[in-house]
């Protein structure tokens, strides 16, 4: 056990909503000037950046990520804020001719109290891609961390109070999906839902946030990402690409490529290849300088990529490496490359979440194209190819919300992310991140006829 920690209920729920409502309604906060808030966004994560080897360390032992890969998530969660602190002061309309003497123009304001809702992957990270958007639009916030990793966030509840936010604005509740989520979700105060996690909870969000009042939603989900390998590609890079987009996070990351096409060509050549470079992963103590990989965040989710893997080999997959649990301490899974995977396969079709490679090939671009597109998610897609004009063909044909060509798993503060399909609704990050945080209001005002040019 590393700590105990309060559990919130649907009557915690109710009074941090009365908080977040109260605050944002007649609190300064969404009153502040531009400037103003922009330089509480600043100080918090000046504040950060002082407490970075703390925060770092509980996410560690919170998560299991290896500790460089824990500090590296800060840095760029303060990227983040520093971004959308930039926003607070330039967050402004338009002015829109019409016809009759009117003048009309659309402001933009902060959609309201915000629940938000997070996974235990990404826990600072997610955290940040969501709080620091709705703080630079002027909402106030009730945030869920995941109840197996709720530390860094509670960590930060009084950073807040130090940076000058005030009270009201952001409430935390660390709780239980059913008993804190649910209520939360649902409460009738909310005027908005950012939820990150599984499909099938984004779905049953979907259907309980909207009994009440009809709720703005933004869902963040699972995928099942296919990056597509064609025969003139490098097929050094595309390896290194695939490993390192598959196995990040102990394979814990909802864009994670999870079907590799491979053109039968270099088939063989990119399993060698992919093989020799999964041998050479760290997997152990996440606090060891050279770890690549640390545990899987749970039993349950430990049982249950093994239990994928062992379908697979049941449906007529080959494990290439690994594909076992590594010791019997901790939750850790041995870097594991499959092949001879086919379509229709529980691996080919469903997120594993944990570090499986998982191979697939193919004769031609059409079809690799079309089985790509044969899954009910749509979160980022990649090809590799050194034909340019086949490249942008791919791009436009995949239904993802992301696409990479010659990369995978590139992610920054100003480019939107999100899914297609079943992998969500609305985008994070950059300006359309913020745009899910303001609602537009259009203002039309009668004007003297004589005051029309
Ligand atoms: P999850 O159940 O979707 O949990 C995500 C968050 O939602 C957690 O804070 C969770 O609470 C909360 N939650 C659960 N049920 C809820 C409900 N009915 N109403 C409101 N909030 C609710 O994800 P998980 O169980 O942790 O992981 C299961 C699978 O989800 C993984 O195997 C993976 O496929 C997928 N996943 C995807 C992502 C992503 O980034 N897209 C991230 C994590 C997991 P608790 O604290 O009780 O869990
Ligand atoms: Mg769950």
């Amino acid at each position: 056990m590393i700590a105990k920690i309060s559990e919130a209920q649907a009557s915690d729920v109710d009074l941090a909503v009365k908080a977040a409502r109260k605050a944002f309604d007649h609190g300064p906060w969404r009153s502040y000037s531009g400037s103003k808030r922009c330089r509480i966004l600043l100080n918090l994560s000046d504040l950060i950046l002082q407490n970075i080897e703390e925060i770092a360390y509980l996410e560690v032992i919170d998560n299991g990520k290896p500790y460089n890969w824990a500090y590296d998530d800060i840095n760029e969660s303060v990227k983040v804020l520093r971004y959308y602190a930039g926003y607070c002061d330039k967050i402004h309309g338009t002015t829109i001719p019409m016809e009759g003497p009117y003048l009309a123009y659309v402001r933009k304001e902060p959609v309201g109290v915000c629940a938000q809702v997070i996974p235990w992957n990404f826990p600072f990270m997610m955290f940040w891609w969501k709080v620091a958007p709705a703080l630079a639009a002027g909402c106030t916030i009730v945030m869920k961390p995941a109840e197996l990793t709720p530390l860094t966030a509670l960590f930060l509840g009084h950073l807040f109070n130090e940076a000058g936010v005030p009270a009201g604005v952001i409430n935390i509740l660390p709780g239980f999906g059913l008993t804190c989520g649910t209520p939360l979700v649902q409460h009738p105060l909310v005027d908005k839902v950012a939820f990150t996690g599984s499909t099938s909870v984004g779905y049953h969000i979907m259907r309980n946030c909207h009994e009440h009042n009809l709720k703005r939603v933004s869902l963040e989900l699972g995928g099942k990402s296919a990056n597509i390998v064609l025969k003139d590609a490098d097929i050094d890079s595309a390896v290194t690409y695939s490993i390192r987009g598959a196995f990040c996070n102990s394979g814990q990351s909802c864009i994670a490529p999870g079907r590799i096409y491979v053109q039968e060509e270099v088939y063989d050549e990119f399993i060698k290849k992919a093989v020799e470079e999964a041998k050479k992963r760290v997997v152990g103590d996440p606090f060891k300088k050279d770890c690549d990989q640390g545990p899987q965040i749970s039993q349950k989710q430990m049982d249950n990529v093994l239990r994928l893997v062992e379908k697979g080999k049941e449906e007529g997959a080959t494990i290439l490496l690994g594909g076992k649990r590594l010791g019997n301490k901790g939750f850790f899974i041995e870097s594991t490359v499959i092949g001879d995977v086919i379509e229709g396969m529980t691996i080919a079709k469903e997120e594993i979440f944990g570090p499986v490679l998982v191979v697939l090939k193919f004769k031609t671009l059409d079809e690799a194209i079309e089985r790509a597109n044969n899954s009910k998610y749509g979160l980022g897609a990649g090809v590799f190819t050194k034909n340019m004009e086949v490249a942008i063909k791919v791009t436009n044909a995949l239904k993802a919300g992301t696409v990479y060509v010659n990369c995978y798993d590139i992610c920054a503060v100003t480019t939107p992310f999100g899914g297609f399909k079943d992998s969500g609704i609305g985008r994070e990050l950059g300006e359309y991140g913020l745009s899910g945080y303001l609602e537009l209001k259009t203002v039309i005002i009668k004007i003297a006829d004589d005051a029309l040019p």
